[in-house]
């Protein structure tokens, strides 16, 4: 297949390329589109032979289910069987944004988009590019993140080039997303409600508009209630080892491994927060000093070291707090190794 890649240059001019993109989704194909997150793969949601070409396309397990994308709040009440008193209060706060809502679903989802549970997964993103391509396509459009199964979440075109060239109908490029981590997603059918992935959203803002919010996500342990959170993530190519602790000792043990990793002959890349500490590795990435900025990159230099090619890569964790809950929550995923505080 013949991929068209459509680039927007924020004129005037991109509304008709958009109107191109939204006739491929009405026509039953499939269209990686920017949010203000990353990078989603979409097709009609309420044609399921559409929604099966996504899973084909990216290597998804079937039992995974998609977020439904709406360019309105009124249509969590049209795909939604019911939105609770606590999801109007979240959706009037946060949407259009990161967030995501699971809720009972109406007989317009099929099971290929909800993966044959009884709810359904709907978020209103903030993007322009992607409330324009949802508006024109009149439709609701369903889209996981535009990357290989497995892979780092796309937070550039060239990402979704990378994974999905030749596999899909269009690929929209209007450059680098904003937040770089996927929407929080957040269980209204129980309660409270429950945190089942972090993300764009913090859970110290959830807080401040619901009172009480369980949390259920991370690998080891807990029962997937998110089916996406069973499968290991985001990795690269690498093998990654994530590194805790206080900062003497991070940097202390990080030193130890790559003496240990090159002594066997491999190539050993680094993802530091630290400016103020120069390591010496085959590839060191400053990933970012804040954990917003670290959630903008963390994708990219996942990707990086891959280009890199390193066998191994030692990730510096950082704080659970605000962007630092999605930003380890994913560097979990990705890991094949941790190695937690002392
Ligand atoms: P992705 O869009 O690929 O980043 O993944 C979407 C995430 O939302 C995955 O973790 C899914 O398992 C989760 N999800 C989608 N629909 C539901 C649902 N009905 N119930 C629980 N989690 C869901
Ligand atoms: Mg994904």
């Amino acid at each position: 297949m013949k991929t068209t890649i459509i680039k927007l240059a924020g004129t005037i001019a991109d509304r008709k390329k958009i109107k191109q993109a939204a006739r491929v989704i009405r026509k039953g194909g499939l269209v990686a589109f920017p949010t203000e997150t990353v990078y989603g793969l979409g097709a009609n949601a309420v044609d399921a032979q559409a929604v099966k070409k996504i899973f084909k396309a990216k290597g998804r397990p079937s039992d995974n289910p998609l977020i439904v994308h709406v360019a309105n709040k009124k249509d969590f009440s049209r795909l939604a069987a019911e939105v609770t008193p606590a999801a109007k209060k979240l959706i009037s706060n946060f949407c259009p944004g990161p967030l995501t809502l699971v809720l009972k679903k109406s007989k317009m989802i099929s099971s290929s988009v909800s993966a044959g549970l009884d709810t359904v997964a709907i978020r209103m993103p903030s993007h322009p590019v992607a409330l324009k391509l949802i508006k024109e396509s009149k439709v609701p459009i369903a889209a996981p993140s535009a990357n290989l199964s497995g892979k780092p979440s796309p937070t550039d075109a060239k990402h979704v080039i990378e994974d999905l060239n030749g596999k899909i109908d269009v690929i929209i490029d209007a450059g680098k997303t904003k937040i770089g981590v996927e929407s929080t997603v957040v269980d209204m059918t129980t309660n409270p409600p429950t945190l089942l992935r972090p993300g764009g959203i913090t859970r110290e803002a959830l807080r401040r508009v619901v009172d009480k919010i369980a949390m259920r996500f991370g690998r080891g342990g807990q029962i997937a209630k998110s089916p996406g959170m069973k499968y290991r993530h985001y990795a690269p190519n690498a093998k990654l080892i994530l590194i805790e602790g206080r900062p003497t000792q991070v940097i202390r043990k990080i030193k130890k491994r790559v003496c240990m990793y090159r002594l066997r002959g491999k190539r050993v890349g680094i993802m530091t927060i630290r400016r103020d500490h120069t390591y010496d590795a085959d590839a060191v990435i400053l990933v970012g000093t804040t954990p917003t900025a670290v959630a903008r990159n963390i994708f990219h230099a996942l990707r990086e070291f891959d280009k890199r090619r390193v066998d191994i890569v030692l990730a510096e964790g950082i704080a659970e707090r605000g962007m630092g809950l999605a930003v380890m929550n994913r560097l979990r995923k990705a890991a094949t190794t941790l190695v937690r505080k002392a």
